[in-house]
């Protein structure tokens, strides 16, 4: 098994051979400008804890890519955070941003730690440490951040607010803030939104009907994709997380579930179903893996029982899993596709910054499943065109809009 970032970077390679991109555009180092990012910013923070000691942060953010326009990405909090696997998501994020059609390039942050070993004022000093370091290569016409696993909207009004001290007040140079900061309703439920919205199409395309979904992760993704889910009439049967798995054949109760949640960190001992041992082979129609990277592997893979896999995490199959996957003829959509939904609304977040005017709710998510609808069509349209899965097409789609791009900039 490679790393995420091996990983990715041999799927852009397969990628550009498969529209022959080294053949029709000589010389444009397109391999190169896709696989090596433009700027690698790494650095340490030191911040006082309570108690007084110092502690000492290891912190990135990669800027990937502009060729669309200014760099994109979130803020990773969490102890396993290195500089490959941030690199590997921001080259996600350049392909994701292109695929959905939206004027941004692709970044991504991090910094390595446990955001629950910190107390919220250690973290606040954290996150004001990275912004101060981050202030010139940061803003709302050059990269601009939003949450990722381990942040959410609390940090980015701390980012919004450490930045104003130092620059002019412009609250799009973050996106996924409160609503009172100039946050958009609907962006914090909107990945989880994208979820189900992409599950649906390809549900539809299977003639899936009365399907029961599983969901690996109950993050800010998998627990809004449950809700909607559950909202919709949808049964989730199972649900993990990194403190234990729960199934309930008749459908768990999803808004208990996330009280539970709140109450006790995490959703084991969640009294409204029975606790399970082998999550990824449970039985479900849909499988939605909403935690991290490389979950679905070649152990794995084969005891999957979901003839449908929606990707909500960025990376959750490994390459062998995928083939395993094929093979088995599950469909599976590719998570720049599957988890798209964030960064569409933090665009409209942005956008909405820019003009002054607020949308109500209702127009926010309307726009963004017209968007992710159009998007799935392509995908499905281009994958089925030149007989590839529906990543392999999502690839190629993102990939030759990327490349037109870089072409009319010229050479100069
Ligand atoms: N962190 C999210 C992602 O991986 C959202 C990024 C954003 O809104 O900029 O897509």
């Amino acid at each position: 098994m490679g790393t995420v970032l091996e990983n990715a970077i041999s799927l852009v390679q397969k990628t550009a051979d498969l529209l022959t991109l080294g053949k029709r555009y000589p010389g444009m180092q397109i391999i190169e400008r896709m696989t090596i990012p433009d700027k690698v910013i790494m650095f340490r923070a030191t911040v006082q804890l309570d108690t007084g000691s110092l502690k000492v942060f290891n912190c990135y953010r990669i800027q990937h890519s502009d060729v669309l326009g200014p760099y994109k990405g979130g803020i990773r909090f969490h102890p396993e955070v290195d500089l490959d696997e941030v690199k590997a998501l921001a080259l996600w994020m350049t392909l994701k941003t292109a695929l959905v059609d939206i004027p941004y390039g692709g970044a991504k942050g991090g910094i390595t730690v446990d955001p629950k070993t910190l107390t919220p004022t250690e973290l606040e000093r954290l996150v004001r440490k990275y912004t101060f370091r981050l202030v010139n290569d940061i803003g709302p016409n050059i990269d601009i951040p939003a949450p990722d696993m381990g942040t959410s909207a609390r940090e980015m009004a701390w980012i919004f607010d450490e930045y104003r001290k130092h620059r002019d007040s412009a609250y799009g140079v973050v996106t996924g803030k409160p609503i009172a900061l100039g946050g958009s309703l609907g962006r914090k439920e909107a990945t989880g939104r994208g979820v189900v919205c992409t599950m649906l199409e390809a549900a539809k395309e299977l003639g899936l009907e009365n399907y029961t979904v599983g969901i690996q992760g109950f993050g800010n993704v998998g627990s809004h994709a449950a809700l909607d889910c559950h909202a919709r009439g949808i049964k989730v049967t199972g649900v993990s997380d990194i403190t234990g798995s729960v199934q309930n054949p008749d459908g768990l109760d999803i808004p208990a579930m996330i009280k539970h949640r709140d109450q006790t960190g995490g959703i084991e001992g969640f009294p409204g179903g029975k606790p399970l041992a082998d999550f990824t082979s449970a039985p479900c129609d849909v499988l939605l893996p909403c935690a991290k990277e490389n979950m679905i592997t070649a152990d794995n893979a084969a005891g999957i029982k979901a003839k449908l896999i929606v990707e909500g995490a960025n990376g959750p199959t490994t390459p062998e899993a995928d083939q395993i996957l094929e093979s088995k003829n599950v469909l599976v959509v590719p998570d720049i596709l599957a988890n798209a939904g964030g960064v569409i609304v933090s665009y409209f977040e942005w956008v909405q910054n820019r003009e002054g005017f607020y949308w109500e709710e209702e127009d926010v998510n309307n726009r963004l499943f017209t968007r992710l609808r159009k998007a799935y069509a392509c995908v499905r349209d281009t994958a089925t065109r030149k007989k590839v899965s529906l990543r392999q097409g999502a690839y190629c789609l993102a990939l030759e809009k990327i490349v037109r791009a870089m072409v009319d900039r010229g050479v100069q």
